[in-house]
């Protein structure tokens, strides 16, 4: 009964997440998922974890972790922060550090949660077009704000910046937090990790659901100065003291030690997306180029949202946005060579 309801409740406009369809026989090609499974060895992570011990708490501050984490890229543990899924943690990144009384600025084509958690936290935002190509171009952030967030590679489009592009914003832009979200970062992009020590504003999230392959889990962090951290601390501890449970902080720490594997994966991945970007074009289709586990591609002479119903007769999800300025767009995830070839030998019969 909406009586009850905080008055913010009334107005709010929640994210919409791509389908989890209940049938299995369909060729899943919506929501960014890793086609090939996690490591061998987070799942043993899992099996060895599943115990009486289930009855504790788990580490609220993930310590295994954030040592994983630490040591992978180079960092101090104190510049490390984890949570329950990026999405979480962006969530305490926008509550603990773009409240102020400037605009953020975000793309006008990006991830879509970004004006979600804005509404949520009441922040101030301006969408910064995307320039004709749907690049990104950082000489338009140069301007008041309150904060900058992108996301490195973009979604959906997938169009990568530069390193030394992200490092020009940050010498400019100083007086606010800089956020790069990298969660497509490991299929062709270089991570502003490398950053983080020089620039004190610059704060890096990464999700270990797409490259690890482990989005069932919910497990996200963030890199950045131990101040940044310090403020997403006092927030995740004043809301959930234990986002991460102990078989998600044991298999991620799994998933930072399989390096192997991963690298193997992303390597498949990579391949295969530019293998399925030489085939839609074959088809007719124009393709903006990607540097990441998924491709958005638009064809002359077909209208998207048709094309997307089309190819749900025949079993294949993609994702269509209805956003004006990509509403001709689809989003194709990278999946299997075997589902890659579904979808190209349906596409061949529908353009
Ligand atoms: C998938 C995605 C996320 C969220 O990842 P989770 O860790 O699964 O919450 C964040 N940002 C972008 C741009 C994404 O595509």
């Amino acid at each position: 009964m909406s009586q009850f309801w905080s008055p913010i409740v009334h107005d709010l406009v929640p994210y919409i997440p791509g389908e989890q369809p209940k049938s299995e026989n369909l060729v899943k090609l919506n929501t960014n998922e890793n086609p090939y499974g996690p490591s061998p060895k987070v799942l043993e992570a899992i099996r060895l974890n599943v115990s009486n011990q289930l009855r504790l708490y788990p580490d609220p501050n993930a310590t295994d972790l954030k040592l994983a984490i630490a040591e992978y890229y180079d960092v101090e543990t104190a510049q490390v922060f984890v949570g329950n899924g990026s999405d979480e943690v962006l969530a305490h990144i926008f509550h603990a550090l773009f409240q102020h009384n400037k605009k953020l600025l975000f793309p006008d084509i990006t991830y879509s949660f970004y004006p979600v958690y804005c509404q949520l936290y009441q922040i101030d935002y301006q969408a910064v077009p995307l320039n004709e190509k749907l690049e990104i171009n950082l000489d338009d952030y140069q301007q008041e704000n309150s904060g900058i967030i992108f996301p490195n590679p973009n979604a959906p489009t997938g169009c990568l910046l530069a390193l030394d592009a992200i490092e020009q914003l940050l010498q400019k832009n100083t007086q606010s937090v800089v956020v790069v979200d990298e969660a497509y970062i490991d299929f062709g992009g270089e991570s502003a990790i490398s950053l983080v020590s020089k620039y004190p504003n610059l704060l890096v999230t990464q999700t270990l659901s797409k490259s690890r392959s482990l989005a069932s889990l919910r497990i996200g962090l963030a890199i950045g100065h131990p101040d940044l951290i310090e403020a997403l601390v006092r927030v995740k501890d004043s809301f959930n003291s234990y986002p991460l449970d102990n078989l998600s902080i044991q298999a991620g720490v799994a998933a930072f030690e399989d390096n192997d594997y991963f690298v193997t994966t992303c390597q498949k991945v990579i391949r295969s997306r530019e293998a399925m970007i030489e085939s839609l074009v074959e088809l007719g289709f124009e393709v903006l180029p990607s540097a990441a586990n998924f491709i958005f591609a638009t064809h002359p002479d077909r209208d998207a949202a048709e094309l997307s119903m089309e190819l749900r007769k025949e079993k294949i999800i993609v994702r269509h946005f209805k956003h004006q300025r990509i509403e001709q767009y689809l989003r194709i995830t990278i999946g299997t060579e075997e589902e890659n070839q579904q979808l190209l030998s349906i596409l061949d019969t529908l353009v």
